[in-house]
């Protein structure tokens, strides 16, 4: 069809269409791609516990216990795992009650969408993931986004809209940038002004956990650091029960799997006894850090999300090419995505000293590209 036609070539001149690529084994430390083994550093897997052996065999005892799928909205089936994993997971994020989804993605919109209406005003953080500016599309509050983690701003930005019911949105850790949300000062701000906040944890979870009890919402997903799949939502049986009765991404969905409500228990008691898998994560971070750095490579990030700003698009996938020739899988984040174009590189605690050696020798091949 014509449409789609004028529309994908646009896309391949400007250097942005999007393709798979296709891994033939698990998306573990080092996976499979046409046969050839590579070093995985573009996972969200940074535990790698998606492949670990406990969490699978809670997954495989799920599967066998209530079988494949929930079958139905869990309005109308609702399986015992999925209330033991809400229950884990609301005494792991310290708050009284929790609600599992499809997706973190169908989290935030069930809740954004729900929680508050046309009288209310939603301050987004300027680089919120996409899942939340979806969100605020679909709800009929007023949105309005501040300046990326600019405290002043929001401030200006709560005065103006004084007197009125608002909620304040902001990722604690960002997917892209790999930088953290002022959540102290946005406390502070909400004691002052008394609103609504939440506050998406996705990447934070069992990396850089936040528990402040002043965090009405607490969003995260079972999809990243607990290599599973699903999103919740945690806060007061209050919030809770509202959500099971309003949010449509929830009441209209059918209910989490049961491998995947068996793999994330499982994986949140790993998470719990394994303690020393946060250290080695971050030793890893510093390693490839350091290492580019000592490359030339001006890589930047705090926690456990590196970036290297690429210049251009066309740089960006230059790179990723040249990576993956060297057995190295990273993927090239390009505008509009992003506001400047990059790699984003993610270790997890599972690479082998070996495995992260290999990828700094392929980074020294880019070197020039980026200069
Ligand atoms: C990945 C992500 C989501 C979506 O979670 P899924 O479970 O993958 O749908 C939501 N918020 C943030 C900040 C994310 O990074």
């Amino acid at each position: 069809m014509k449409l789609f036609k004028t529309f994908l070539d646009g896309l391949r001149r400007k250097k942005l269409f999007r393709e798979f690529r296709t891994l033939d084994s698990a998306s573990d430390h080092s996976v499979q791609v046409d046969g050839k083994e590579m070093v995985m550093l573009a996972s969200n897997n940074y535990f790698g516990l998606n492949t670990h052996a406990e969490v699978v065999a809670g997954a495989e005892a799920a599967l066998r216990k209530y079988g494949a799928g929930n079958v139905a909205s869990r309005l109308i089936v609702n399986l015992k795992i999925q209330d033991e994993l809400e229950g884990a997971l609301a005494a792991y994020k310290q708050k009284e009650a929790c609600l599992v989804f499809s997706s973190g993605y169908a989290a935030n919109v069930g809740v954004l969408s729900s929680v508050v209406g046309e009288d209310a005003v939603i301050l987004s953080d300027e680089l919120n993931h996409a899942s939340i500016v979806d969100g605020c599309k679909l709800s009929k509050a007023t949105t309005c986004v501040y300046n990326h983690c600019d405290v002043a701003h929001l401030e200006l930005l709560l005065k103006e809209h004084v007197g009125k019911k608002i909620l304040v949105v902001t990722d604690s850790i960002f997917s892209m940038d790999g930088d953290r949300a002022p959540l102290e000062a946005l406390v502070g701000l909400k004691n002052k002004y008394g609103f609504i906040l939440m506050v998406d944890d996705a990447h934070a979870t069992g990396v850089l956990d936040t528990h402040f009890p002043e965090i009405d919402i607490c969003l995260g997903t079972l999809s990243k650091s607990l290599g599973n799949q699903g999103g919740f939502v945690c806060g007061s049986k209050d919030l809770i029960d509202f959500l099971r009765n309003s949010a449509r991404a929830f009441m209209y969905s059918t209910g989490l799997s049961p491998a995947s409500c068996g793999g994330a228990l499982a994986a949140l008691s790993v998470l719990d006894r394994e303690t020393e898998m946060r250290e080695r994560l971050l030793e890893h971070v510093v390693y490839l850090k350091a290492g580019m750095r000592k490359l030339g490579l001006q890589v930047e990030g705090d926690y456990h999300i590196l970036t290297l700003a690429t210049g251009t698009n066309e740089k960006t996938m230059k790179c990723q090419e040249l990576l993956e020739k060297e057995g190295v899988f990273v993927t090239g984040i390009r505008t509009p995505s992003v506001s400047s174009p990059r790699l984003r590189i993610t270790a997890m605690a599972t690479h082998t000293k070996g495995e992260l050696e290999k990828a700094l020798r392929a980074f020294e091949k880019i070197v020039s590209v980026v200069r």
